[in-house]
């Protein structure tokens, strides 16, 4: 049995009663949280001690949606339209050796751990995938320690809404495109029995890792697909995972195809439940609303990448008035530049402001808070998690309060959203275990893992020439 003490630090519990405690210390006994109070506590013999005088206490954020497979793409590209970003991240993602998708694990957990994360669900990956994709994705998560979902991106049909209009593309271009098979479906018994054998082989490990079927997106698959994500999902006890109406034309595509919403769609196809966690959803209609609530499907807004992209802002209030789940995601770097679920919450609790005249309808700190802890908890299908109480799992992160940040101590819900971009984290444990230490990670060197990453952006720009000059050709010629 394994003990850690953390004592003496101001606790944000995020519990029922929604305490503060000053002075508190919180018990932790074999991963899960066995007390919580103030005071001095017993030392018992062989527990590790860790003080917290001078840090506020919180519990671990959940980013619902983000994709490891884009975590090199920080920064790249201005000014750039969801097609347009969409065909570049695809010369950037593809052809990865299984060490290069297992760096750039790595790099998605050093920037979740360092801006005070605990818990994810990673939409994986870009393109055709083997099982020796999937086992370094799965090992890598592994071995860092987080608890986090990988969703296996299923597709089977066209993605008609990144592609120009015809006639845009020349026969050249097009041949070239064939020619690099980007974006080539592969057969759905191949999909299944690949999802079922990493379902098997790695769902619930050590309690921490998950695997989930997890569609592209409803409408780049075919029927055969969605009704297959159910079933595993059903045969598994799983999660679906999804981007859902991101943009307009994904809105108006599913109109033309189904004669109703995608959301509508699914709810027909009889396969829309509580399993469902929805990336997005920035093109509901009220009645999308309704079903998705209806059926207990958990909204994953993710409005910095919204904004980045130009896509639209989430109705956040509509969907909490009318009693969504909602969570929060910071999407993958590529879309959003930084993994930090604190500036997510910030975009979340004030880009909706200046459009409601009430500001008693505006989204809260309190509300935001909840989207980043219990909310993505219940994405990820975890129980417990996301607050500081006995019996929830003891995912914590504790805050450097002698930072700009935090200086003075005003009100901690309010500075967690609105002041804190995850500059002040000092340690984060996950299960118990201590996975980042005076901001560094312990499980791997950051140092040695930022020297390898360098290197590898330099050989996939190599490798994948063919694919920029296609896929660079293509973004320039869509809106
Ligand atoms: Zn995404």
């Amino acid at each position: 049995m394994t003990a850690l003490l953390i004592r003496g630090a101001t606790v944000l519990t995020l519990d029922a009663a929604d305490r503060v405690i000053e002075d508190g210390h919180v018990l932790v006994r074999d991963g899960v949280i066995a007390a919580v109070g103030d005071g001095d506590p017993v030392v018992e013999p062989g527990m590790r001690v860790i003080e917290g005088r001078g840090l506020l206490l919180a519990p671990g954020l959940v980013n619902a949606h983000t994709h490891s497979q884009s975590s090199t793409l920080s920064g790249f590209g201005d000014r750039l339209s969801h097609p347009a970003f969409m065909w570049l991240t695809q010369a950037h993602t593809a052809r990865r050796t299984p060490d290069e998708t297992r760096l750039a694990v790595l790099l998605t957990a050093w920037a979740a751990l360092s801006t005070g994360t605990t818990a994810l669900i990673d939409h994986f990956p870009g393109q055709r995938f083997s099982s020796a994709d999937i086992g370094a994705a799965l090992s890598a998560w592994h071995e860092t320690g987080m608890r986090a979902v990988l969703g296996l991106r299923f597709f089977d049909g066209d993605f008609a809404d990144i592609f120009p209009a015809p006639g845009v593309l020349s026969p050249t271009m097009m041949a070239a495109l064939q020619e690099v098979e980007l974006l080539q479906p592969q057969p759905l018994g191949e999909l299944r029995e690949l999802a079922a054998d990493a379902i098997v082989r790695w769902h619930g490990r050590d309690g921490r890792i998950g695997v989930f079927p997890a569609p592209s997106n409803p409408d780049r698959c075919s029927d055969a697909a969605l009704l297959l994500c159910a079933e595993l999902a059903e045969r598994y006890d799983t999660g679906i995972h999804t981007h859902l109406l991101e943009t307009r034309k994904q809105a108006t595509l599913a109109q033309a195809r189904y004669g109703m919403t995608t959301v509508a769609h699914l709810q027909e196809l009889g396969v829309l439940s509580d399993r469902w966690s929805c990336a997005h959803c920035v093109w509901l209609s009220e009645a999308d609303i309704g079903l998705m609530v209806e059926a207990g499907a958990v909204a994953a807004l993710c409005p910095e990448s919204n904004a980045r992209l130009g896509v639209g802002t989430a109705a956040i209030p509509a969907m909490r008035d009318a009693g969504m789940r909602l969570a929060l995601g910071t999407d993958g770097s590529g879309a959003n530049d930084n993994q930090s679920m604190h500036e997510a919450m910030r975009a979340a609790a004030t880009l909706h402001r200046a459009g409601l005249k009430e500001r008693g309808d505006w989204v809260s700190a309190r509300q935001t808070l909840a989207m980043a802890t219990i909310g993505g908890a219940a994405a990820l299908r975890q129980q417990r998690v996301g607050a500081i109480a006995p019996g929830w799992a003891a995912d914590l992160v504790l805050y450097q309060l002698d930072h700009p940040a935090w200086t003075p101590l005003n009100d901690p819900q309010c500075q967690m959203v609105f002041s804190e971009s995850g500059s002040a984290v000092e340690t984060v444990i996950v299960a118990g275990e201590v996975l980042l230490d005076g901001g560094r990670p312990t499980r791997f060197d950051p140092t040695a893992l930022a020297q390898e990453v360098r290197a590898m952006a330099v050989s996939l720009r190599r490798r994948n020439a063919d694919l920029f000059a296609v896929a660079t050709a293509i973004a320039d010629s869509v809106q």
